[in-house]
């Protein structure tokens, strides 16, 4: 049996869809804290299971039989660690041969990671999975490209890229794509005890961004890289409540570090193909047969 938690968001909901199309008995279950939201996935045979990450003894109970889980990391940050490792003691307890961890990519690998709490819950998660003594695999996931029009701003077309993210580059992957990944990991042997960097195999900066924009656009879209002093005062003016500003400057200061930077191509040899370009993504996004809108949010 393998359980997918975060089966009721956007990742998790799409590692079931592609373990579901392996067309192999794999036995799938979900974990979800919410019981009500179940019925669509019970309508296709997924094994439900409530627990919550919060709630050590609901995760006993919900892992019980489970061989791989796959654990998608919380979307409480203060919080999570602590939650993370919850499901990691829990799964100890119940046997639980394998887990898969959606972590996050970085240069950083300690306590100055520009992303703070972001960044460190990530690393001291990999940490403690390491050391429980179960076999594990660790996704250090890319930025998703669906993060990027949150950062752009509604009026891009008309005013520009403004950002302090410096000559900084990210290899965003479309979501789907690294859910794609993770499932590929959940669903075939040889995994165990391994770390892959889910990345594009091309990093793109915001000129690239703006280049890309102008060309579906028609427009001249430019990317003015700004002074972080200067971008806060904007904000604020903006009325942008202060954690969100520090959010969003936490993660400009991390692309203009190269944290999101990366040679590798794990993900190429997982998906058996490359990733969606940034031209691929902008197209979907904002292209005349859009088919899917950008969101705000990491
Ligand atoms: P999402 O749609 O917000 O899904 C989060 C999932 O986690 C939901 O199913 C939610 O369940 C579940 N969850 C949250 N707290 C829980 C708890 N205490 N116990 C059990 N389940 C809990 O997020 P996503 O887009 O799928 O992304 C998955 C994760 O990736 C996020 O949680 C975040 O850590 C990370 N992330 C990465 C990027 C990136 O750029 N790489 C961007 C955004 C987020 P409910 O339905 O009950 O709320």
């Amino acid at each position: 049996m393998i359980l997918v938690t975060g089966a009721t968001g956007n990742f998790g909901g799409a590692v079931i869809d592609f373990l579901q199309a392996e067309k192999k008995d794999l036995g799938i279950a979900a974990l979800l804290r919410d019981k009500s939201k179940g019925p669509e996935l019970r309508s296709r045979n997924i094994d439900i299971r409530q627990g919550d990450y919060n709630d050590p003894h609901s995760l006993l109970k919900a892992f019980q039989g489970v061989r791989k889980l796959l654990l998608v990391s919380g979307n409480d940050v203060q919080n999570r660690e602590q939650q993370h490792r919850n499901v990691i003691d829990a799964a100890k307890k119940a046997r639980v041969n394998h887990i898969v961890y959606t972590s996050f990519m970085r240069k950083t690998n300690n306590q100055n990671n520009p992303l703070g709490i972001v960044g460190i819950s990530h690393i001291n998660t990999e940490k403690y999975l390491k050391e429980s003594g179960i076999d594990y695999t660790i996704l250090q996931n890319a930025l998703y490209f669906e993060a990027l029009p949150g950062f752009l701003g509604e009026e891009v077309f008309e005013k520009g890229i403004y950002l302090p993210a410096g000559q900084g580059k990210v290899a965003c992957v479309l979501r789907e794509e690294m859910a794609a990944a993770a499932a590929s990991v959940l669903a075939h042997e040889g995994h165990a005890n391994r770390e892959y960097i889910i990345a594009n195999t091309r990093n793109y900066s915001m000129h690239d961004v703006a280049k890309q924009l102008s060309h579906i656009s028609g427009k001249n879209v430019e990317y003015t890289p700004a002074e972080p002093a200067e971008f806060i005062n904007v904000l604020s003016m903006e009325g942008l409540p202060e954690e969100n500003i520090k959010g969003i400057m936490a993660f400009c200061d991390a692309i203009s570090k190269g944290e999101f930077e990366t040679n590798t191509t794990d993900i190429e040899k997982l998906l058996g193909r490359e990733p969606t370009s940034l031209a691929g993504f902008i197209t979907i996004t904002f292209g005349p047969e859009k088919g899917r809108q950008g969101e705000q949010g990491f």
